[in-house]
């Protein structure tokens, strides 16, 4: 190396101030997802706090995959190298009332967002069951909510800033790079590092939530459409017996009209008179307030609150996206099911999803229902399970979550993701070394 060179390299890691390493994320024990189902292959673990950090980082580094908040069941977000968390880059950047959006770090939690975002005026147009997890790990695997018309939380994103493999600096939009764009929002971390994002916002409205109990499944059956467009956003809740919708969670706008008219009875369901965790054994106090009770957006649109843990905590998740069309057939396909996946399942939830026009959403030009499954943490009977599911929905071409546990075939996800071609194009194009990938990309995007 001449002497040019060695300086220029020299000051260069001088401008990057060191990382911190955080050394255990909990009491000294190695490092694991938020079910801990799955302890990670490193714990090398560094936060990044500035921009200019992430770069260094990444330039410094041969392999390395971004930490969200750690929910994912699978092993996408694993790395066997290094880890850089986003934690400390948690800020609202700018909120812009005139082109009504939010620009963040890619490190905020939708926790930390929505009470910021509602006290300016605004809202988001959906979330996820929980508040508790990070914006851009959130959007990279397509998370959605309830709702026939609201497209999955990705579709709120308008802008990102990405900091890909060589550590330059890449600016999306929507509005200017197209094809790009929408290849990038639900890139499962592996086209870059997420530093920033601008996402769609709207004027702050009140939610009333009411939860219906035992809906006979022959309802469900004849009226879908009728129940599913009752309301802003609807949740079916069932173990699948006793032929019923155990809990049927409708979430209405307070302005929206027609206004959802809580009547005593709704396809033959009972509106309950308390509030309700989805898991009608557990307390209600995690979850969020019911009994048409007008709310905020943020405190109504999730199923749990922050600050509790949200769903059952020691638990698995699977969750397959069924084309809008065949989810009455596919629901009771599962129905058939129910003597198999009773004994290790905790509850299922059935929601509605709007089409979208992101290359790796499995809503990617369709309207969607996703069939939902929180299993018991028994991982040996759970992986038996799965690959059963998977045969009886092969047939409507379901598609997996792709940040839950799933069986499907790589050959099969290339089948059913019609953009993956495309997409493996523009990753080779961003990280031409595979510094992001891992080996839940290498086997079920990057895989011959
Ligand atoms: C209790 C519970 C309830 C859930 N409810 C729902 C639900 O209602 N709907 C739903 O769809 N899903 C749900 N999920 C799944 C969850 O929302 C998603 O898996 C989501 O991706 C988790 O975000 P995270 O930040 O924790 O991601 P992580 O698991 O930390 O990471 C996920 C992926 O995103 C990448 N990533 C994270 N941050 C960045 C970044 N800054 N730049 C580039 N890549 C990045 C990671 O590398 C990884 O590939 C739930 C999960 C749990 C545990």
């Amino acid at each position: 190396m001449n002497k040019r060179t060695f300086i220029k390299l020299f000051a260069a890691a001088m401008a990057v101030p060191a990382l911190s390493r955080l050394l255990v994320w909990a009491g000294g024990e190695r490092l694991k997802n938020w079910a801990g189902n799955l302890e990670y292959s490193t714990d090398r673990l560094y936060a990044a706090t500035s921009l200019e950090q992430v770069r260094g980082y990444v330039k410094k580094e041969n392999k390395l995959k971004v930490l969200g908040t750690r929910h994912c069941f699978n092993n996408i977000a694993d790395s066997t190298d290094s880890f850089l968390s986003l934690k400390p880059m948690n800020e609202v950047i700018a909120v812009d009332p005139a082109t009504r959006t939010v620009t963040v770090s890619a490190g905020i939690t939708y926790g930390q967002l929505c009470p910021y975002l509602d006290s300016k005026g605004f809202a988001l147009h959906n979330l996820a069951s929980l508040p508790h997890i990070s914006v851009a790990g959130a959007c990279s695997t397509a998370t959605h909510g309830s709702g026939e018309k609201n497209g999955n939380l990705a579709t709120a994103v308008s802008g990102l800033e990405l900091v890909i493999a060589s550590g330059d600096v890449v600016n999306l939009s929507r509005e200017r790079n197209g094809s790009t764009f929408r290849a990038a929002v639900v890139g499962l971390g592996a086209l870059g590092v997420i530093t920033k994002v601008t996402l769609d916002i709207q004027p702050t409205y009140l939610v009333r939530q009411y939860v219906y109990e035992n809906m006979p499944l022959a309802e469900l059956r004849d009226h879908f459409d009728a129940i599913e467009s009752s309301a802003y956003s609807v949740s079916l809740f069932t173990d699948w017996q006793k032929q019923r919708i155990n809990e049927v969670w409708v979430k209405s706008r307070v302005e929206e009209r027609p206004v959802f008219n809580a009547t005593p009875e709704c396809f033959g369901a009972k509106l309950a008179t308390r509030n309700l965790h989805p898991i009608a054994e557990l307390s209600a106090e995690n979850c969020t307030e019911q009994m048409g009770v007008p709310g905020p957006w943020y405190e109504r649109l999730p199923h749990f609150r922050m600050g509790f843990t949200p769903s059952a905590g020691k638990e698995l998740q699977s969750e397959y996206f069924v084309p809008r069309q065949h989810a009455v057939e596919a629901i009771l396909a599962m129905e058939r099911l129910r003597d198999q996946v009773s004994p290790h399942l905790m509850i299922t939830e059935i929601r509605a999803i709007a089409a979208d026009d992101l290359w790796l959403s499995p809503c990617y030009e369709q309207p969607c229902v996703t069939i939902h499954f929180t299993w018991k943490q028994d991982w040996t009977a759970v992986s038996k399970l799965l690959p059963v599911i998977e045969k009886e929905l092969a047939p409507f071409h379901a598609r997996p979550h792709w940040g839950k546990l799933f069986t499907t075939s790589p050959v099969e996800l290339k089948r059913i993701y019609t953009k993956m071609p495309e997409f493996v194009e523009l990753s080779r194009k961003y990280d031409p070394q595979g510094k992001f990938r891992n080996e839940y990309l290498n086997k079920n995007i990057f895989g011959n």
